[in-house]
């Protein structure tokens, strides 16, 4: 057991005194039909245990065959991330005990990764960050365990537990960084840049729906500290399950914090995983982190090994699809996007959805606008990230296009959105429900314009000596009336007619 007693050391003291290296894995899950060595179905919310088979429950005899699409896709995102694949590679059991894991060991690669020695280059504010990839190998998810009665979901004062296998079996790519040394006080701002960029390859790739709030994209950080300036490697701690852009970003920013003040205090950092707290923005101590050889790996003897041939491996590199630096530049210069702009959207994980909003016929200023700073702002509120909303580019742009054809102003368009989070429906539906249409019947806004001029006589005058810019208080005041609902620029057009 570790002590917590040194608390945590100021950011910008830490780095006066200690460089940060990060190290990333990323386990995403495939969006394949079927499970890694069986045949069981993977769609993600099904009634607990009904996607499980003898193979995926670990059953004796059972006997596992491997998905060649999981193949498939493994080997494009290798090819992706600049990997050398394979010309021969086994999988490995990994033995440990977990009650969500009924073999009692993962069917993963340990010494014959199906990808190695890769990069991606990561923009960070502007900059390239080079971060090499160490490794990209195939493995099975576990099975969920639920457990119930606690106030934290954790299996710490939970009254009993549950296990889920419908995840058990589903096909893994872990992508492993090398140390990411010299980030310097960019470390947290790098790590987040990082799975953004990763999630938007692996989307672009369309090997899986990188969703993080659903578990399909999960980051475990790696983080230790070295005196400044050394160059050398300190002892690393692995927070665990870090799942959203923010918390990673936060998690490096409070390790970094935490071991300082461990190290400055004189203590050795605990070689250790450690669970992230999302609503706290702290880590605590888990488990002291086994080295690899405590695993008892083995060659996978029920599986033959699988040796991707050449020529296909090429096929499917000429069929990459553009690489998302590339797709970066060439949307910016599409959308006509300032680096400052680009950069916003690409930092706040959105690049995505405004590719989608404008896709869907929005204007891309307008997407940009919508996502990074309405929906980003509530996404905040929320603590969740942009994608975790339950709002589409199609009903964004669909909100867009309501303001564009006057049936709402942008007022309004933000009530539509409030109605479209709350589940009620499509933005036409909510529009329709709540009554947030603009008014620009002239019978209705007559009488209310009538009664505005009634109502403000001295305004009135000054129109009518000529002062048109004291219009203003009239729309104002019959904009009051209307709740927002009045089509401003008609209600000007009737106080103008009326007055001059
Ligand atoms: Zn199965």
């Amino acid at each position: 057991m570790t002590m917590a007693t040194a608390g945590t050391l100021a950011f910008e003291e830490a780095l006066e005194r200690f460089d940060p290296a990060l190290g990333l894995e990323v386990h995403v899950e495939l969006g394949t039909a079927s499970k890694m060595f069986c045949g069981c179905s993977t769609v993600f919310g099904a009634e607990p245990n009904t996607q499980v088979c003898p193979v995926c429950l670990g059953l004796p005899g059972a006997m596992p065959v491997v998905n060649a699409s999981a193949v498939e896709s493994a080997v494009r995102i290798g090819l992706a991330l600049n990997c050398d694949i394979a010309e021969w590679c086994r999988f490995a059991r990994k033995n440990y005990f977990y009650p969500d894991m009924p073999k009692n060991f993962q069917t993963s690669q340990y010494d014959e990764p199906i990808a190695f020695e890769g990069w991606l280059d990561v923009d960070v504010e502007g900059d390239t960050v080079r971060v090499e990839i160490e490794r990209a190998h195939m493995e099975e998810d576990t099975g969920k365990s639920l457990h119930v009665g606690g106030a934290t979901g954790r299996i710490h004062g939970a009254d009993h537990s549950l296990v889920d296998y419908n995840r058990a079996g589903i096909p893994l790519i872990e992508i492993v960084t090398k140390p990411v040394m010299g980030t310097r006080g960019r470390a947290p701002l790098v790590a987040r840049s990082y799975v953004a960029q990763l999630r938007d390859l692996l989307l672009g790739l369309g090997v899986s729906d990188v969703r993080m709030e659903q578990g399909s994209l999960r980051c475990d950080v790696n983080l230790s500290l070295s005196p400044a300036g050394s160059g050398t490697l300190g002892t690393r701690t692995e927070t665990k399950n870090v799942n959203s852009l923010r918390s990673v970003e936060r998690a490096v920013r409070y390790e970094v914090g935490r071991q300082a003040a461990v190290l400055v205090a004189g203590e050795r950092v605990v070689q250790e995983t450690r669970h992230w707290h999302e609503d706290t923005g702290v880590t605590t101590s888990g488990r002291e982190k086994s080295d690899a050889e405590d695993y008892r790996y083995f060659p996978e003897p029920d599986l033959v090994p699988v040796a991707p041939a050449r020529d296909w491996v090429e096929r499917l590199r000429s069929q990459l699809p553009e690489p998302p630096r590339q797709r970066r530049a060439r949307l910016q210069a599409e959308w006509g996007f300032s680096d400052l702009e680009m950069r916003d959207t690409v930092g706040a994980g959105a690049l995505g959805l405004v590719e989608e909003t404008v896709r869907e016929g929005a204007a891309p200023a307008a997407a940009r606008k919508w996502w990074l700073s309405e929906l980003a702002r509530r996404a905040n509120e929320q603590g969740v990230e942009v994608t975790a909303l339950p709002v589409t580019p199609a009903y964004v742009a669909r909100v867009q296009a309501l303001v564009d054809e006057g049936k709402v102003n942008d007022r309004l368009a933000r009530q539509v959105l409030d109605g479209v989070l709350a589940g009620e429906g499509t933005p036409d539906e909510v529009v329709e429900r709540r009554g947030l249409a603009v008014v620009s019947d002239d019978g209705a806004l007559s009488e209310a314009v009538d009664r505005a001029i009634a109502d403000h006589p001295d305004v009135a005058a000054k129109i009518r000596d000529g002062k048109v810019a004291a219009a203003g208080a009239l729309i104002g005041a019959v904009m009051k009336q209307m709740r927002g609902q009045a089509d401003a620029g008609r209600v000007r057009e009737l106080v103008l007619e009326r007055l001059t």
